[in-house]
């Protein structure tokens, strides 16, 4: 089989400079037709969802990381639609709360989990304590150094306890963060999602750049792999991203459970 051409190769070290935001390679068509086939993989992603409650065998992480204006809010709304809520859950991770600090790093990202039947999205994720924490420093290199190790260990952990992992960097440039930065500042519906603070991490660009390189190089596994998506077209990054999930989910060949025995059973 051949590899997908956005999978981050647990081989080599990810150059995220070598591969384009705005590459669209998996797709000849234009946003138009891209959206038609978005749509046809939303149905068949809602009947897959479906099959997976009623199966309540497997268990799915979505694991979303990308850059502020990355789209991971976007990405939820769009690859998801028309899915049942009662069997999709997103967990998202913001700084962590003084409570959540006085435990290890993976407490408050491991009962966050999906139980069998469930898909769970995380919204940022563990891979925060080897990125933000690794940025600023907030725990030294020593402490964030050993977290490669176990992060790649706990996954292991989840996927051999039944947890189908697929893990999504959505790779934008930095002139499209900048537009889109302008574009909350400038529209008055997009003004909450604004915050000073993600000026001052865009200043970290290039040390982000590194640490996001780093993490998807070493904890790309073949039970949790990573996919680099070219995010600079929100269309191109819905369609591909359904698509891997689709085919994923679709590998799995579920089925309904059998029904009871249901000879001369009558509704009256
Ligand atoms: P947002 O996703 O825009 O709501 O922002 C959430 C913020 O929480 C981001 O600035 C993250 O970098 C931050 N955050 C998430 N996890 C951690 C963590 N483990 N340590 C420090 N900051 C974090
Ligand atoms: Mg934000």
């Amino acid at each position: 089989m051949t590899e997908h051409p956005y999978l981050v190769s647990p081989d080599r070290t990810l150059d995220l400079a070598g591969r384009d935001p705005r590459d669209r390679r998996l797709f000849a068509g234009g946003k138009r037709e891209g959206r038609d086939q978005i749509r046809a993989l939303n149905g068949r992603l809602e009947t897959l969802q479906e099959t997976l409650y009623a199966e309540g065998r497997h268990k799915i992480l979505i694991v979303l990381q990308a850059m502020d204006t990355g789209g991971k809010d976007g990405t939820i709304r769009h690859v998801f639609e028309g899915t049942n809520p009662q069997g999709v859950k997103v967990a998202s991770f913001k700084k962590p709360t003084p409570k959540e600090l006085a435990h290890d790093y993976l407490w408050r990202v491991h009962r966050h989990t999906p139980g069998r039947g469930e898909i769970t999205i995380f919204n940022r994720s563990h891979y925060e304590d080897v990125l933000v924490v690794r940025v600023h420093g907030l725990v030294s290199p020593e402490v964030w150094g050993k977290r490669y190790r176990h992060i790649v260990e706990f996954e292991r952990l989840l996927a051999e306890e039944g947890t189908v992992i697929l893990k999504f960097f959505l790779h934008i440039s930095k002139e499209e963060q900048k537009e889109r930065l302008q574009a909350r500042l400038d529209t008055p519906h997009k003004q909450w999602k604004f915050s000073r603070g993600d000026l001052a991490e865009r200043a970290h660009w290039d040390a982000y750049v590194e640490a996001y390189e780093v993490a998807l190089s070493k904890t790309s596994k073949p039970w949790a792999p990573w996919y680099a998506i070219p995010a600079d077209r929100k269309w191109y990054r819905n369609l591909v991203i359904s698509r891997i999930l689709v085919e994923r989910l679709e590998a799995l060949e579920m089925s309904y459970p059998d029904p009871e025995d249901l000879d001369g059973v009558v509704v009256d």
